[in-house]
């Protein structure tokens, strides 16, 4: 397929009022050409509305968007020349598979040569050759979404736009399509805006990730960065697997269950401190260990075993479930057992602290 030089996508304070409420509230973001950004967040954070307000299908109340150096803000949707993958496959039922792929190419009146070498072209990209004439009833679910994704691209848009586009399918499905798409993505370069609730998914998919909650980014960093340095207690407990405990300040000192806490990380701005724990960041042992900076105690109330890894669930002193997950060949103290007291043991660089809102 020919390229086009990718485009970059700036919104620039974009506010969407449904009455009362914010859809998005004055959210700025700049998006790099080439780029693959996720929008994660909870269901009706303002996800679906970012996109359908920067595909041109919905009108912002105030602010710009701007595409490759022009303000589309007023620009018709079929103007803006995007392609769009929603969950539903949208596909036309009464369409073979190459009518539905050839379709934005026939809308925009190209020669019919032209069209079947790009139709074949799309196919080839998503792995559906030989598939041109089927209807829509006649595939599977996977497949029927890398026709979706054939007929978005067909066009060579300057943008790329997926709302959810594989939550209707099964895990294992899911985490295959995941590698197609990051490898359609490296192949085509089309700056791209993927929208999911999944954080696996948008870790696993994105150059970076904008966190968004009520209409507004909470963060945006690239996946490691994210879940490494969480900047808020809601970003750190929606993107991955933590436990999140309060943290005291005393005489400039910090306290986490009542022991001496150190991080060599920086500490955010405003109270109340939470110190946030990956479970597999934390150690465990069945004696007490010599210090008690970084530890806490308590008291193993489960340990399961999920295949690639164990994990083991402790009930602190003050009351709270610790979750500490251990590699399922990791030697376990025969005295590890379910009932007993276990210390649990942190690195200064894994003592995460967040305040409420970041
Ligand atoms: P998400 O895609 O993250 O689930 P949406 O963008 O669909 O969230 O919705 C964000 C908020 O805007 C929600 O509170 C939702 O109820 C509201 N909303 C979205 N579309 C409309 C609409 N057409 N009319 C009224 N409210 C809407
Ligand atoms: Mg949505």
């Amino acid at each position: 397929m020919d390229r086009r030089a990718p485009v970059g996508i700036r919104f620039e304070a974009v506010t969407k009022l449904y009455g009362a409420v914010a859809a998005l509230d004055c959210v700025s973001l700049e998006v790099a050409p080439g780029e693959f950004l996720t929008l994660l967040g909870p269901s009706g954070s303002g996800k679906t509305t970012l996109l359908m307000v920067l595909a041109g299908f919905t009108r912002p109340t105030s602010g710009r968007i701007v595409v490759g150096g022009e303000d589309v803000t007023r620009t018709p949707p079929h103007r803006r020349d995007f392609g769009v993958v929603f969950q539903s496959y949208a596909l036309f039922p009464h369409m073979t598979v190459a009518q539905n792929v050839a379709y934005p190419l026939r809308m925009r009146g190209r020669p019919r040569a032209e069209m079947a070498r790009r139709v074949a072209e799309a196919l080839a990209l998503v792995r559906l050759e030989g598939f041109g004439d089927r209807r829509p009833d006649q595939l599977s679910g996977g497949q029927k979404q890398r026709v979706a994704l054939a007929r978005a691209i067909v066009f060579e848009p300057r943008v790329l736009l997926m709302d959810e586009p594989l939550s209707a399918l099964d895990k294992k499905l899911r985490e295959a399509m995941q590698i197609e798409i990051r490898q359609l993505h490296e192949r085509l370069g089309i700056t791209t805006i993927y929208v999911t609730h999944d954080q696996r998914e948008a870790l696993t998919l994105s150059d970076r990730v904008a966190v968004i909650d009520g209409g507004r980014i909470r963060q945006l960093d690239p996946p490691r960065l994210l879940y490494e340095e969480p900047r808020s207690r809601f970003v750190a407990e929606f993107v991955g697997e933590s436990t999140i405990l309060p943290v005291e300040r005393r005489n400039g000192a910090l306290f986490c269950a009542g022991r001496p806490l150190r991080t060599t990380r920086p500490l955010p701005p405003g109270e109340p401190l939470h110190l946030v724990l990956r479970p597999e960041r934390v150690r465990l042992a069945t004696s007490p260990p010599a210090e008690p900076v970084n530890t806490l105690a308590g008291t193993l109330e489960d340990l399961v075993f999920q295949g690639e890894s164990l994990l083991a669930e402790i009930r602190l002193e003050a009351g709270e479930l610790l979750a500490v997950r251990l590699p399922t060949g990791a030697e376990l103290s025969d005295s590890i057992r379910r009932g007993g007291t276990v210390w649990a043991w942190f690195a200064p660089e894994d003592a995460v602290l967040v305040s409420e809102t970041g």
